[in-house]
C-alpha cells in the first residue's frame, strides 16, 4: 500500500534532508526532495504528491507559510517538522492546516507511524468524498435512462434562467413525449416499454453538446436544456433526435419490427418570464405535434 504514496520532502538542511530522504525510499515511499519552498510551490504546478513533509524554519518562505498556501490549492495532506520545541507550537501547525508535527531529531520509526497514520486518514477521507459524490450523482440521476431527474431538471432550469438574466444569451427548452406508449406497454408489456425508454435515452444523449443537459421529466416525457441556442437550432436538435429514433427498429417479440416515434416541442426563453410559463410554452408545442399527427418538431407560437 505504500508503494503508491508519494512523498515531497522540503528542508533545507541537506543532511538531514537526504537521510530522510533515503530512509523514505527504504520504507516503499516514492519521493522527491527540494531544499525550499519557493521550489516546492514550482515542482507542484507539475506534479502533486500524496504527502509534504516540510521542515518550519527555512530560508525565504517558511514551512507554515507553504502548508498555508498548499492546502488553499492542492488537496495534498502535510507534515510540519520543527528542530525546536519552544519555537512553534502544534496548534499553529494544525490550524495553518498541517495534518501533523513533528519534533527533530526524531526517530525514523516515529516518522514511520505519523506517516502512516496520515496515509490512513487520507485514504478514509478520500473514500467519504468519492461516496459523497456517489451520493449526489445518485440523487440528481434517473437510474433506467441514467439521464438527469425531474428534480434535477428544475434546478438546473432555474440557474440557466439566472444565467440569462446576467448574459442574455439565448436559452432554449425541448419537451418529449413518447407516441402511443401506452398501447406498445399494453402489447409487448412493461419491460419492452423500458428497453424504448433506455434507448430513448441514449440516442438523446449522443445527439447533444457538452453544454446541453437531458433529462427524464416524468414516466416518458423527457426535456433538454440547450443553453446559447435559438429556436431555430433548438427544432433543429429535435428533428435530430426525432429522426434518429424513428430510425429505430425495436424487436420487442419474435419477428415482430416496431418503430416508435416521440413528439417534440421547442420554447426560446422570454426575458422576465416564469420557469412555469417557459416549460408551459414548450409542453404546448409537444401538444401541437401530437394534435397534429405525431412524429414531429413544434416550435411555441409566442416565438414565433
Ligand atoms: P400519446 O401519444 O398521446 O403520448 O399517448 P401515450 O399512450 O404515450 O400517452 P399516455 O400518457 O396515455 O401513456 C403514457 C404511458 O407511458 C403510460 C405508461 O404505461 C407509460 N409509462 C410511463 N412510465 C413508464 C415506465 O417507466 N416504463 C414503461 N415501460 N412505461 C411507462
Ligand atoms: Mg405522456
Ligand atoms: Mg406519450
Amino acid at each position: 500500500m505504500n508503494i503508491s504514496t508519494s512523498i515531497m520532502l522540503v528542508d533545507d538542511d541537506d543532511a538531514i534532508r537526504d537521510t530522510t530522504e533515503e530512509f523514505l525510499k527504504i520504507s516503499g515511499y516514492s519521493t522527491i526532495a527540494t531544499s525550499s519552498a519557493e521550489d516546492a510551490l514550482e515542482i507542484l504546478k507539475l506534479f502533486q504528491p500524496d504527502i509534504i513533509l516540510t521542515d518550519i524554519s527555512m530560508r525565504g518562505m517558511s514551512g507554515l507559510e507553504l502548508t498555508k498556501v498548499v492546502k488553499e490549492t492542492y488537496p495534498i495532506e502535510v507534515i510540519v517538522m520543527t528542530g525546536y520545541i519552544a519555537e512553534h507550537s502544534y496548534e499553529e501547525a494544525i490550524s495553518a492546516g498541517a495534518s501533523d508535527f513533528i519534533f527533530k531529531p526524531f526517530r525514523f520509526e516515529e516518522l514511520s507511524l505519523r506517516i502512516k497514520r496520515v496515509i490512513r486518514e487520507m485514504n478514509l477521507k478520500r473514500q467519504h468524498e468519492e461516496l459523497v459524490k456517489k451520493l449526489e450523482m445518485l440523487a440528481i440521476t434517473d437510474g433506467l435512462t441514467g439521464l438527469y431527474n425531474q428534480r434535477y431538471f428544475y434546478k438546473q432550469l432555474s440557474s440557466e434562467i439566472d444565467r440569462y438574466e446576467r448574459y442574455n444569451a439565448d436559452l432554449s427548452l425541448l419537451v418529449m413525449d413518447i407516441d402511443h406508449f401506452k398501447t406498445f406497454n399494453d402489447t409487448w408489456g412493461h419491460l419492452e416499454g423500458d428497453k424504448v425508454l433506455m434507448e430513448l435515452g441514449t440516442m438523446i444523449k449522443s445527439c447533444l453538446r457538452t453544454m446541453d443537459s437531458a433529462y427524464r421529466y416524468g414516466g416518458e416525457e423527457f426535456t433538454i436544456i440547450l443553453p446559447q441556442t435559438n429556436l431555430n437550432q433548438a427544432s433543429v436538435v429535435g428533428e435530430r433526435i426525432r429522426a434518429a429514433f424513428a430510425s429505430k427498429i425495436f424487436y420487442p417479440a419474435e419477428d415482430q419490427e416496431i418503430i416508435v416515434t416521440i413528439s417534440v416541442g421547442a420554447a426560446q426563453y422570454i426575458k422576465d418570464e416564469s420557469i412555469t410559463s417557459f416549460i408551459e410554452r414548450a409542453d404546448k408545442a409537444m401538444f401541437r405535434s401530437k394534435q397534429e399527427g405525431r412524429n414531429k418538431v413544434s416550435t411555441d407560437v409566442l416565438n414565433n
